[in-house]
């Protein structure tokens, strides 16, 4: 079977079509300026087709993108499908699935209800991602499409991990609580590293998805018992702009003190902060060091307090798990960042956490970075979101 995976967003929309016979990756690419004036990019991944990049391409809606993507896949010359029959699944991508989503499932009617329902939870990304999913069942009419939920991986936390210590009848009128994000990601490399391990029974892991936003997970068995973000994915662990978790009193302090609305207040803490915020240079871990190499101090106190706070929280999961078995690193930073991965295992070595210098300087899609004595193994895991959302449409549709 094959299976288009959709990742649709406000003004973009990245897809992949996946054969899962081997589970290859037959194309993928991006609509962009979707609304504006719309750019299309096609990366065919066979030998003799050709690709498009970012070429103009009128799409004044979701609709004319998924057109787009349809046209490019099964065009006689450069496609790589005869016809879209052969297509047997659409897998999107769902940001925010509120209290109603704790697994993938296959959307009809009242699944997009649902979607609505959690709007507010998610007002820049379910709209969004709701888009694509109407753009395709107009589409293809009649093609199975399935939802993979972002927060969905994190409901099995326990109540004392996702109760906030607000008014209760915030949680139970507002659904006000911990719900966590990346959770596909954390899936995907806890599942992978689960394998690595060869010990599905007993297993506690510390996820860490660093990238433009970052954020960790307690996994216990397979199952996340713990993450960093929260109602929304400000929370956790400083980000390329975000401000993780921080408190509440600065906004009051800083609106009482600048005059800034609610609105000014979250730009701030969703766009300026991070190690944005701290060094004034970049949100790009490569600028932050290559920033630091050259002398400048704010520079290295961001990349300083990141590696530091994600320290804090693989502690504080080795303690709620009750012990702690791996630390994974994925995305951007995760996989490509061996100064931060060292910034954050150093001092765990009362932990049983031994990093190899060596082989964290080597690069590899999948490796482990620690001693072949060390208690705790550490493991870089590229992620691929995309491969598990395209695994759950194909089971769900073969049900
Ligand atoms: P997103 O959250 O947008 O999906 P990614 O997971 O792609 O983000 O991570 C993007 C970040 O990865 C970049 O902002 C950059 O800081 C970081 N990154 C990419 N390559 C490197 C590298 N070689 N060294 C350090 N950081 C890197």
């Amino acid at each position: 079977m094959k299976v288009l995976v959709i990742n649709a967003g406000s003004s973009s929309l990245k897809y992949q079509l996946i054969d899962m016979d081997g589970e290859t990756l037959l194309a993928k690419g991006l609509c962009e300026r979707i609304g504006i004036d719309g750019k299309f990019t096609y990366k065919p991944q066979m030998e003799g087709k050709e690709k498009i990049d970012a070429a103009d391409y009128p799409m004044p809606s979701h609709v004319e993108a998924i057109d787009a993507v349809l046209k490019a896949l099964a065009d006689p010359k450069n496609g790589v499908v005869a016809s879209m029959e052969e297509i047997g699944a659409v897998g999107h991508r769902v940001v925010h699935g509120g209290k109603d989503f704790t697994a993938s499932c296959l959307i009809d009617a009242e699944k997009i209800e649902a979607i609505k329902k959690n709007f507010p939870l998610a007002p820049l990304h379910n709209p969004a991602n709701l888009l694509g999913i109407e753009a395709c069942q107009k589409a293809m009419p009649g093609k199975p499409q399935v939802a993979v939920f972002d927060t969905a991986f994190h409901m099995t936390m326990p109540a004392e991990a996702y109760t906030y210590a607000v008014p209760y009848e915030y949680y139970e009128k507002d659904d006000v609580r911990r719900y966590g994000f990346h959770g596909t990601s954390h899936r995907y490399v806890s599942g992978r590293c689960i394998e690595l391990l060869g010990r599905p029974e007993h297993s506690k892991i510390v996820s860490c998805h660093l990238g433009n936003g970052s954020s960790i997970a307690a996994v216990v068995d397979g199952k996340s018992i713990e993450t960093s973000m929260g109602l929304g994915p400000l929370a956790g662990v400083p980000m390329g702009t975000r401000c993780g978790d921080i408190d509440a009193t600065i906004m009051e302090y800083l609106m009482g003190r600048y005059g800034y609305d609610m609105k000014e207040m979250m730009n701030i803490l969703n766009k300026k902060s991070g190690v944005l915020g701290i060094s004034g240079v970049s949100s790009d871990f490569r600028d932050l060091e290559a920033a630091a190499k050259e002398g400048n101090e704010r520079a290295a106190l961001a990349l300083a307090k990141f590696g530091y706070e994600v320290k804090k929280y693989v502690g504080a999961y080795a303690a709620v798990m009750g012990g702690l078995d791996a630390i994974v690193f994925t995305a951007g930073v995760g996989e490509n960042g061996p100064a931060t991965r060292a910034a954050v295992c150093s001092g765990l070595e009362y932990l049983g956490v031994k990093l190899c210098d060596k082989r964290n300087a080597e690069r590899a899609d999948e490796h482990l970075i620690s001693t072949d004595d060390s208690p705790v193994k550490v493991y870089v895991i590229a992620t691929n979101e995309e491969l598990m959302i395209a695994r759950d449409a194909k089971a769900i549709v073969k049900g």
